[in-house]
């Protein structure tokens, strides 16, 4: 077995470790917590200290909201030639580049996530920023209106400071679907990254002054999220908002920002099915989605956590599904032989074993245990792929799990199938499994959800809007050209002819 030691990782990475306790960074700055708190983020597949940083307070995080206020007013970024200011987010994206085996370890070590899979992240991340610099390049931020006997116009102008609060599953590759629209729109930005995964984005922000991203521009207020979360979400200064997160701490956000009438974007849980239809390639179809709910341990938000068989290849099916999902390599991270890896946190590890042990308590079956998993030599949160049955009605069908757990249950009908898919409240991705491309597209139109695959899952396109609806997510998503739009205000300008 090969397997990367503490011993292998990049100079850069152990150069960074050591150089803690790590501070925010504040008008290109690196800043300490005022009141010198600091709270610990550990390697989740060893268990291990990885680093001490500071905690930001709410007095922290105002200030760096008023110096992303003052870089909006004072350094010229707003009011850089679009070319300019597309230009040096080229650059970001290509230091990020140069440095992605770095950062990709530095995230795998902070999130447990496979290697590979964290070096796809920094790459997503460098092609988002050079999708919205080019994006912004190509939109006119003038458009004339027809108006009887006036002179008519729309002018788009960026909002300002824009609050942006991330999770601990994509840290990095989500601070670049949030901040990109919202840097190449001419606005600046205050990040909060998750407690359990500060690293990425500290390192980001370093790179962005390194490439000459003016001071402010670009904040990093690492902390608590009922402290440092709860002070930005509630900064008055603010002109927009956005989290990415659970529905409970969403609407908390949405709350605060309700009060200072601050716009906001949620991107938020879900409980994506899977309906595999009686025609498809079994083997081929049971692998995608083997591959889908363990990828990161299953801790996506659109992953297909519901699979709906129909009733006259269940049997086959879920063979197929327990004979690969019992061979997947429950590893350390940085083990090249993982497959997957632990999960966040201990809390994280409790919520998946509590979810196998509610949903049998509710009378699910048991279909593949799963439950916690044991690596030699590595103190972590492991858990094994679990499979559950029965009806939807269950706890386990019901609630977003974050694990590698997938809830089955067979289905006779098109009809059936579609309004079992529906019957949640979440409303984030769904795939359609189908040799028959009329009937997939037919049902994946009649999917409520944001978003819907035919004959694959987790599928991302730059240009294609990647959004939640009902409990999912509210303000039109991300990733796709509207996403720009979001980040300008559209001001219009008349006068008589
Ligand atoms: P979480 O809601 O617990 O935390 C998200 C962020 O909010 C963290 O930075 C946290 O510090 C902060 N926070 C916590 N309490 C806060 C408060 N009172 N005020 C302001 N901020 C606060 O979510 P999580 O456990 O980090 O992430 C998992 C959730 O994120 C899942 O529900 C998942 O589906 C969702 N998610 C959604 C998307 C999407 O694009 N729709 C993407 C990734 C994750």
């Amino acid at each position: 077995m090969s397997t990367t030691l503490a011993s292998e990782l990049y100079p850069e990475v152990k150069a960074f470790l050591e150089g803690g306790p790590l501070k925010g960074i504040v008008g290109g700055n690196e800043v300490e917590a005022n009141s010198g708190e600091t709270f610990v983020t550990s390697d989740p597949g060893s268990g291990k200290q990885l680093a001490e940083v500071f905690s930001f307070q709410a007095a922290d995080v105002d200030m760096a909201v008023d110096v992303a206020d003052a870089a909006f007013r004072k350094t010229g970024w707003a009011q850089l030639p679009q070319n300019e200011r597309s230009a040096l987010l080229h650059r970001l994206a290509d230091a990020v580049e140069k440095h992605k085996p770095m950062i990709a370890q530095l995230e795998s070590l902070d999130a447990g996530k496979i290697e590979a899979q964290a070096q796809g992240d920094v790459q997503n991340f460098v092609d988002t920023m050079r999708y919205f610099a080019d994006l912004a390049q190509h939109v006119q931020r003038r458009s004339v209106l027809a108006v009887p006997n006036h002179e008519a116009w729309t002018v788009r102008q960026p909002y300002g400071a824009c609050g942006f609060i991330f999770p601990w599953n994509f840290p990095f590759l989500l601070i670049g679907w949030g901040i990109a629209p919202a840097l190449a729109a001419g606005n600046t930005v205050v990040i909060k990254p998750a407690e359990d995964t500060p690293m990425s984005a500290i390192y980001l922000a370093r790179l962005a002054k390194e490439v000459g991203i003016p001071d402010g521009v670009i904040n990093v207020v690492p902390g608590l999220g009922s402290v440092a979360g709860a002070a930005l979400s509630a900064n008055p200064k603010l002109k927009r908002m956005s989290f990415t997160g659970s529905p409970e701490v969403g609407r908390l956000v949405a709350e605060s920002c309700g009060r200072n009438l601050v716009p906001v974007k949620l991107e938020l849980g879900g409980k994506g099915a899977a309906v595999v239809f009686n025609d498809v390639d079994i083997p081929d179809t049971a692998e995608k989605l083997v591959n889908a709910i363990t990828f990161h341990t299953g801790q996506v938000c659109c992953d297909a956590t519901r699979w709906l068989v129909h009733k006259n290849i269940y049997d086959e099916f879920v063979n197929e599904c327990v004979g690969r999902l019992k061979k997947v390599q429950v590893g350390y991270q940085l083990d090249d032989a993982s497959q997957m890896g632990p999960v966040v946190n201990e809390k994280q590890h409790k919520r998946v074993l509590s979810y196998l042990e509610k949903g049998q308590a509710e009378g699910a079956e048991c279909v593949l245990e799963g439950g916690a998993a044991k690596v030699e030599g590595y103190n972590g949160y492991y858990v094994k792929p679990a499979l559950l049955a029965g009806s939807l009605d269950n706890v386990a069908a019901r609630e977003e799990i974050f694990g590698p757990v997938a809830y089955l249950a067979p289905f006779e009908t098109e009809e059936q199938a579609i309004e079992m898919t529906n019957a949640t409240d979440y409303g984030l991705a769904n795939s359609v499994w189908s040799s028959d491309l009329s009937r997939a597209a037919r049902v994946a139109e009649a999917m409520c959800a944001g978003n819907s695959w035919i004959n694959a899952h987790n599928v991302f396109a730059h240009g294609v809007p990647y959004a939640g609806i009902n409990k999912s997510g509210m303000g039109g998503g991300v990733l796709s050209v509207e996403t720009l739009f979001d980040y300008w205000r559209s001001l219009s300008v008349v006068r008589p002819l």
